[in-house]
């Protein structure tokens, strides 16, 4: 079974085990006998969710909300495999990305497009749309309730235009999805975390990122609940890390987005920076984490490509 991870105040991790361990997280909210999951990992995760939910002597009966902060299949793949079985269960999910949900034949094709037909099978199984009238639509300021602890939708787009985080005031935890960046506890040293964005293609937007970012920030979060990976304390540092890695992307961009070989070289100098701030930090392993980074770097760079070429067009 998945690593499951205890973060005190009702919440739970479980690991999504997507590509590798520690990488993809779901969460489990409960709130007397009502539980919420914030991102549902893949249909492959569906198993390890019912484990949980009994260890907390619940089933998929107890199982409210269903909730992903957006609509890369990451986040939302097991979301109609997961429907199915919670049957008392309501899907919340962005305005723009419902459809998708609906509907899930376009999101195929875009991430077959991104990761190949052979792999998009072993990564995700079987994609299975979600019933229209159990969706709900939460635009930003949204609300839902679980047991009497309030669970508010915020419009974060910068990561992708279908972005909403969840803010769970009892705890003080924002659940922030792919905005507010990715950081991995392999790469925690003491008194620090090492972040940086995600510019994964098709609507990354730099400034959009940042206005985000501040936003998640006025609600001055204990916690930042990261969907890769798992639960940070959101510093000033932390914060300053996150923004200039947006700025050390997007100059990568800016200036290398139309050579002939853009995709190599940029993905080469962005790897190049981020094990540069690795050994800094007193990393000693870089060979361990070049791999652990080559996945996001890839799909970094085609994001960032793929914005440059967005806005050169219009
Ligand atoms: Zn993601």
């Amino acid at each position: 079974m998945s690593e499951i991870i205890d973060l005190g105040q009702g919440i739970s991790l479980i690991d999504a085990c997507y590509i590798s361990e520690d990488v993809a997280a779901v969460y489990l909210l409960r709130e007397g006998n009502q539980v919420a999951i914030i991102e549902t990992g893949t249909a492959h995760s569906v198993i390890d969710i019912e484990k949980l939910l009994i260890t907390q002597n619940l089933d998929f009966s107890h199982v409210k909300y269903i909730i992903t902060t957006h609509v890369h299949l990451d986040h939302a793949g097991g979301a109609g495999s997961l429907m199915q079985r919670c049957e008392n269960a309501s899907l919340v999910v962005h305005p723009r990305g419902a459809r998708h949900l609906i509907d899930p034949s376009k999101l195929i094709a875009g991430t077959i497009a991104v990761y190949g037909e052979e792999k998009f099978v072993r990564l995700y199984g079987e994609i299975v749309p979600v019933d229209e009238m159990r969706v709900i639509e939460a635009s930003d300021g949204f609300e839902v309730d679980l047991s009497g602890r309030k669970l508010k939708f915020l419009d974060t787009p910068g990561h992708a235009r279908h972005h909403f985080c969840v803010w769970d005031q009892n705890s003080g935890s924002m659940f922030t999805g792919d905005t507010f960046g990715l950081s991995y506890r392999d790469f925690d040293t003491p008194g620090q975390v090492f972040i940086f964005p995600t510019t994964t293609p098709v609507q990354f937007d730099p400034d959009e990122m940042i206005k985000s970012i501040d936003r998640i920030m006025d609600y001055q979060p204990q916690r930042i609940m990261l969907t890769h990976f798992g639960a940070i304390s959101p510093s000033i540092a932390v914060v300053n890390e996150l923004k200039s890695g947006v700025k050390m992307m997007t100059d990568l961009a800016i200036a290398y987005h139309d050579k002939e070989d853009a995709q190599m070289l940029i993905e080469e100098l962005m790897m190049e920076n981020l094990l540069v701030s690795l050994a800094a930090r007193g990393i000693e392993n870089l060979e361990a984490a070049r791999k652990k980074l080559a996945n996001d770097v890839n799909l970094n760079t085609q994001g960032l490509i793929f914005w440059q070429k967005r806005l050169n067009q219009s």
